[in-house]
């Protein structure tokens, strides 16, 4: 059983990772020249960290991840605390698995390193997937043809792949661009913040930040309201004094970190709708391929690492033949899941940026009264999920 993965980003790493350890024969093909992430943070839920720990990655992980003790709430004008989840060891003893914050290019470099020399092939464009009664291939922009059992498209949010199978289609703007930063800890000392993720709250716009890279920067991100967003890469360079401009009226803190950094990026923020289905006889869709979603649950790539887990549990047992039906089991298992969340998303894009007043205040009740003496188990469903535990369920007959 041979498999092409097209796309070396979060998502398709992990699914090589996956896809070996279930004993099948991996090749990823990635377009561009080097392995790169974006400089930015990105968190990682029980959810996900179980499953990359029982890939063996537990200590390259907590040698670069950043454990945080909660995740908290706050009002943007006066920095009033709205809810907390403790993490750390509560998310441990809970969840049996830790909640994570890391930078971008420490997670890729982790996953690249546990895949052998010789699978992922750089400088390799897919331009073209052909199906027939014996196979698959893939067709390369240099012309280079490859057949396989099963193609994966983990080729992002604006997938060759998915194009490919279902049409071209233009995705979703959300109506929000983010300004994204990193700024070296040591230069915001002196607000002695604890290592949380904070997301601030008001009318219109949000701001999330975090501590990265073992401590060594805080990351932010500023969602804000933008007009539509016509930048071909779809992030550019953005002025600090246009971010501060954008949270001149919020708390002091918010005003300090932005103007601490010595330059953002903006990001327009897309997501997709929910496919009617992710796969076509022995193609399928893997992370934002299958299920772009705004980051407004950050969950995107923890969502690509769930499919992952699941897709190659899927092949594991089939041979040539049973590769459709294969794929539509893991379809069947990571489609509500996945929409469910890519929902969530895009409602908290209305719930995070609701204008001062009742519906505010009833939002910030809901807040403070989530989830009792434990407020982490109001995220039980998402944090709580174990996808190899839904497997092995469903593998016995039990749901
Ligand atoms: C502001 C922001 C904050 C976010 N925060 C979080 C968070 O905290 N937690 C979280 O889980 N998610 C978060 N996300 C979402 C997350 O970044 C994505 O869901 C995740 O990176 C998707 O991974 P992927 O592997 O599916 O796709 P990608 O990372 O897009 O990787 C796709 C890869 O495919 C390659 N490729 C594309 N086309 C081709 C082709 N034709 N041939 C060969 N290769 C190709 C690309 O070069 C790339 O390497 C955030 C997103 C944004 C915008």
């Amino acid at each position: 059983m041979r498999v092409i993965i097209v796309g070396a980003g979060i998502g398709g790493l992990t699914a090589a990772l996956t896809l070996l350890r279930s004993g099948l024969e991996v090749q990823v093909f990635e377009q561009a020249a080097e392995l790169r992430e974006v400089g930015a943070g990105i968190q990682i839920s029980p959810n996900a960290t179980r499953l990359l720990h029982r890939l063996g990655l537990t200590d390259p992980l907590r040698q670069v991840a950043v454990r945080p003790q909660a995740l908290q709430m706050r009002r943007w004008e006066d920095g009033k605390v709205l809810s907390r989840q403790p993490l750390a060891d509560v998310c441990e003893a809970t969840f049996g698995a830790p909640y994570y914050h890391l930078y971008r290019p420490d997670l890729l470099a982790v996953l690249a390193s546990a895949v052998p020399d010789g699978i992922v092939q750089l400088s390799h464009r897919c331009v073209g997937v052909q199906q027939s009664e014996s196979g698959v291939a893939v067709t390369c922009e240099d012309g280079m043809t490859v057949s396989a059992d099963v193609v994966v498209g983990a080729d992002g949010i604006h997938s060759a792949v998915r194009a490919l199978l279902f049409g071209p289609e233009s995705p979703h703007f959300s109506g929000s661009i983010a300004y994204r930063g990193l700024v070296p800890a040591e230069r915001l000392e002196h607000l002695q913040m604890e290592r949380n993720s904070s997301a601030w709250l008001g009318p219109d716009r949000h701001f999330v930040h975090y501590y990265v890279g073992a401590g060594r920067f805080v990351n932010f991100v500023g969602v804000v309201p933008g007009k539509d967003w016509h930048v071909e890469s779809w992030s550019a360079k953005g002025e600090v004094a246009d971010a501060l401009a954008e949270f001149a009226t919020w708390h002091p803190q918010v005003q300090q970190i932005i103007g601490a950094v010595d330059f953002t990026n903006r990001w327009g923020l897309y997501d997709r709708d929910p496919l009617d289905r992710w796969s076509v006889g022995r193609v399928t869709l893997l992370g934002d391929a299958a299920h772009a979603m705004l980051p407004f649950m950050a969950q995107g790539a923890v969502q690509s690492i769930e499919d992952a887990v699941v897709l190659a549990k899927c092949l594991e047992g089939a041979d040539h033949t049973s590769v459709p039906t294969a794929l539509r089991r893991y379809e069947e298992m990571r489609k509500p899941r996945a929409s469910q969340v890519q929902a969530y998303a895009r409602r908290n894009g209305t719930v995070f940026h609701l204008p001062d007043g009742e519906a505010q205040r009833q939002r910030d009740a809901q807040l403070a009264a989530a989830g009792g003496s434990n407020p982490l188990l109001a995220s039980s469903w998402l944090y709580g999920h174990d996808v190899e535990a839904e497997l092995s369920a469903d593998w016995h007959g039990t749901t």
